[in-house]
């Protein structure tokens, strides 16, 4: 099983001083960031997932690259671009999730292989249109809409375009089909068209919102007419609990950013271990902080006083963590800046265990060594990507376990 990490130009400053939270004044961000893969000890991820909507930039505004980071991925290639090792795979798609709302595409065909084959991707996906609803097969829930339909249509339209045009040139990267659908039978139907074509590598598209029993109902309705060398590859979906059923059902490789996101998007499990989860221990940084700085400008909170609470609480997280003072003068000190900021909901008793179990000093990521409890401490881009990457390195040691905790379905019937 695969893992791909979607690309958003996450990056840390490898010179970023944590004392003073500040950059150092020679930083040049092209040259000086680094990607998660350059920075983590363990592997992070096996694969990248770049999207050209996020390349390129929608009329939303998703783009994440400037012109001259542009420039740059098409001069230098995904893999120069990214310094990527060897063993790291590229996979490009267009993110069809930026255009959901457009009644089509926004993409020609020529345009995505143009794009595939400047960046020199190993695979491609084809153009699709997420459908944005689901019928669990005996709902109630009558006639599936035209659109439903016609967005079927138009992503199998493309694929066989897309496969078309690559046989016609002979362009250097594997195409992957994308399958769309509401229901088991479509995305069956979907699948068995896109191998009808020639696609031995499919992507199944839209399941982010699907439940997992869902998803599972899916993939057993692809089973039927799944051919055995078709590889199937689920767009945005991590479920770590169900990644063996998934392998079972030829799924062998997924992309989410979801143990990423969660460092700092998540309300508590922001610090994944391989068999649990921590909160990460919220210490706004006052002049960077919205709702704070809205909190001093109305005068309801002083700026001196949210200033010197801020600085006594890494002052003394820090003096935890190399043993200089204890876990309660800590947590009393974050929990007086709480106060003092009007903080309305207290996580007291998780930010307790983490500073109890302090799982950092017991992780070999490359990132918690070298940083401490900085990592756990949630402020500020550097301290949460971070600790991003190292969830990242904790999902891929996870995934490997669980190959390791399972036999493949061969093996089981053979033995048993
Ligand atoms: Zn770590």
């Amino acid at each position: 099983m695969k893992f791909y990490f979607p690309d958003s130009q996450d990056q840390v400053s490898p010179t970023y001083d944590f004392i003073h939270d500040e950059y150092s004044p020679l930083r040049v961000r092209q040259r000086d960031d680094r990607y998660a893969h350059e920075v983590l000890t363990l592997p992070a991820y096996d694969g990248l997932l770049v999207s050209k909507a996020i390349v390129d930039g929608t009329i939303q505004g998703v783009g994440k690259y400037s012109m001259p980071q542009r420039q740059r991925l098409y001069r230098l290639g995904v893999r120069g671009f990214f310094r990527l090792p060897e063993d790291v795979v590229t996979l490009g798609d267009c993110g069809a999730f930026t255009y959901v709302n457009e009644p089509e595409p926004p993409y020609s065909v020529g345009e995505v292989i143009d794009f595939y084959n400047r960046c020199g991707f190993d695979a491609g996906v084809s153009i699709d249109h997420v459908i944005l609803g689901y019928r669990r097969p005996g709902s109630n829930a009558g006639e599936v809409p035209d659109e439903w339909k016609e967005r079927r249509r138009i992503s199998l339209h493309f694929a066989e375009k897309f496969l078309t045009a690559i046989h016609e040139h002979g362009t250097p990267f594997e195409p992957v089909g994308a399958a769309q659908g509401w229901d088991p039978e479509s995305y069956a139907d979907s699948v068995k068209e896109l191998q009808a074509m020639g696609y031995s590598r499919i992507a199944l598209g839209g399941m982010v919102p699907l439940k997992t029993p869902d998803i599972l109902a899916c993939l057993a309705a692809i089973a039927d007419i799944r051919e055995t060398d078709t590889q199937l590859h689920l767009l945005g979906i991590t479920r770590i609990d169900s990644m063996n059923e998934f392998a079972e059902f030829g799924v062998t490789s997924f992309d989410s950013t979801s143990s990423f996101r969660q460092s700092f998007m998540d309300d508590r499990d922001n610090y994944h271990t391989t068999d649990t989860t921590y909160s990460a221990i919220r210490v706004p940084q006052v002049d960077a902080n919205v709702s704070l700085k809205k909190a001093i400008l109305a005068g309801k909170v002083s700026q001196a006083a949210a200033v010197t609470a801020d600085r006594e609480s890494l002052k003394l997280l820090r003096e935890f963590d190399t043993g200089r003072c204890s876990l309660d003068e800590a947590l009393d000190a974050v929990l007086r800046y709480e106060e003092l900021i009007g903080v309305k909901k207290s996580y007291a008793d998780l930010y307790r265990r983490t500073l109890d179990h302090a799982p950092w000093r017991h992780c070999v990521c490359g990132l918690c060594a070298k940083h401490g409890i900085e990592i756990a401490i949630f402020r500020g881009s550097e301290r949460n990507k971070r600790r991003g990457f190292h969830n990242l390195s904790v999902l891929a040691d996870k995934m490997k376990s669980l190959h390791a905790a399972r036999p493949r379905p061969l093996e089981r019937i053979a033995s048993g």
